[in-house]
This record gives structure tokens, C-alpha cells and sequence, in this order.
């Protein structure tokens, strides 16, 4: 599989009508017993967080997963929407799915929020409207067993993984990284984004109380969790093979973590 050869300073491949995808992802979840709860809108647009109760009621674990950050990234709702439609959750967990952080950025095709901010590096000084939302939405919510956030990279040359685990937790990110290794290139690459990767695996420094910016998944482990996957689809293939990988490693997250 080739990369299409598109992104060339930047993403240029297909873009999604973020107004036609999150009333699919609302509905869809709806169909499968989901409930939806808005925490911010901005203009016509909903940030909104799903919930699916675990089928058992006795001590359920609890996942939570995020994407739609980077606006220039959609394979990450169209993920969602998959994810949601197949149903096939760890049926002894209760699921938190935040589709889409940064609607406005989809509808202009950039990374950053209308106001140009990299919602993926505000989760320190919440300098934007979206992420303060998001922040006091999740310190209303108990402490998840993991977390995951899905991503694009348009500059990496197949797909791969940062895993947080202080505690040394059984890994996940081989496992992700193996099963999408069927569908797409995995970047195999000895550095990746100026950390030290192996086999398409990143596990970065737990250096952030020295991060002048924090991601994400670092606010998550600071304050919600012990364990936190940040997938990243290769944005140089077709929108289609990108989110079968997502899917592909969600899937496989929850099989090794579940054994
Ligand atoms: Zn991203």
C-alpha cells in the first residue's frame, strides 16, 4: 500500500461535512442505547459526550475515548461513528465516547479551533472555550480504567501508538499496533515526532509537570487515569483505510486489555 503522496506541508486529503457526521453519530448512538450529553456549543455546533451502560451492573469497568480534536483529522469521528455502529463494546464496561472536541475546526479544515488554538496543547492553561468545557465536564466524571484518543498524523508514513502506563500495566500499544500492521503501513520509523519509537510504539517521558503544554492524554493521566493510548492513523492513505485502522487498533486495545 502506497502513500497517496498529497500532504505535502500540511493535509490535503478528504475533508468530512462535520454538520452531516455528528447528527450520524447522535443518531447511531441513539439506535444502540446510548445516551448524549452536551457540555458546550459553539454557533450550531454540539461538543457532546456518549455514554453506553456496561451489561453487567456489578463493578463495570470504565473506558473512555475522545477524538475530533484536530480539525484537519477526520478519520477520528468517522471512527466514532463506526465504532459506534458495529457495537461491539467490553460487554463488563461502561463506555465514555467524546466524538468530536473541535467542530469548527473541521468546518474550516485546520488543526486548531476557529480562534487558531491547538486544543491538543491547551489542557494546562484551558485558554479555550472548548477544552474549559471539556475539562469541567470530565472532573464530573469517576476515574476510568483507560483511556484513548484517536488521532491522524499527515506526516507519518503508517500508523503507530504513545502508550502511557506508569504503572507497568500489561502493554497495549504492540497489541494495536500488530492487528493494524493487516490493514495499513505501520511507521516503523526509529524516532517519530522527535521521540524515541519502537515498532510503532511510543512511550514518552512521564516529564509532565515540565510540559509547558499539556495533551490530552496528559491532563488524563494527571487526573483521571492510570493508563492512556493516543492511536495515530497515517493521514497520507485513503480516509477509508485510516479509520479500518482505528477502528482496528480501538478493537485490539479491548481485546489485550480485557485478557
Ligand atoms: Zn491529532
Amino acid at each position: 500500500m502506497q502513500k497517496l503522496g498529497k500532504n505535502h506541508g500540511g493535509y490535503h486529503g478528504e475533508t468530512i461535512d462535520i454538520r452531516a457526521v455528528l447528527p450520524d453519530i447522535k443518531s447511531a448512538a441513539r439506535l444502540h442505547g446510548w445516551t448524549t450529553e452536551l457540555f458546550y456549543r459553539t454557533g450550531d455546533l454540539d461538543l457532546f459526550a456518549l455514554h453506553r451502560p456496561s451489561l453487567v451492573t456489578r463493578h463495570p469497568s470504565r473506558i473512555y475515548l475522545s477524538t475530533g480534536i484536530h480539525g484537519d483529522e477526520p478519520a477520528g469521528p468517522l471512527a466514532a461513528l463506526k465504532l459506534i455502529q458495529e457495537n461491539r463494546w467490553p460487554a463488563n464496561a461502561e463506555i465514555y465516547l467524546v466524538p468530536c472536541l473541535n467542530p469548527d475546526g473541521f468546518v474550516l479544515n485546520t488543526r486548531g479551533n476557529a480562534d487558531g488554538i491547538d486544543l491538543n496543547r491547551d489542557y494546562r492553561h484551558l485558554e479555550s472555550s472548548e477544552i474549559s468545557a471539556h475539562v469541567r465536564w470530565l472532573e464530573r466524571q469517576s476515574r476510568f480504567d483507560l483511556t484513548l484518543c484517536l488521532h491522524e498524523d499527515w506526516e507519518s508514513h503508517g500508523f503507530y501508538v504513545y502508550e502511557l502506563n506508569p504503572d507497568g500495566q500489561a502493554p497495549l500499544g504492540e497489541n494495536m499496533v500488530a492487528a493494524v500492521a493487516r490493514v495499513c503501513p505501520i511507521d516503523l520509523s526509529p524516532v517519530i515526532e522527535g521521540r524515541e519509537a519502537n515498532g510503532g510504539v511510543i512511550r514518552p517521558s512521564l516529564d509532565s509537570a515540565v510540559r509547558p503544554q499539556w495533551p490530552e492524554a496528559f491532563w488524563l493521566l494527571q487526573n483521571k487515569t492510570r493508563r492512556s493510548c493516543t492511536l495515530e492513523a497515517p493521514s497520507d492513505f485513503p480516509v477509508s483505510v485510516r479509520v479500518d485502522a482505528l477502528v482496528t487498533a480501538v478493537n485490539a486495545a479491548f481485546a489485550a486489555w480485557q485478557r
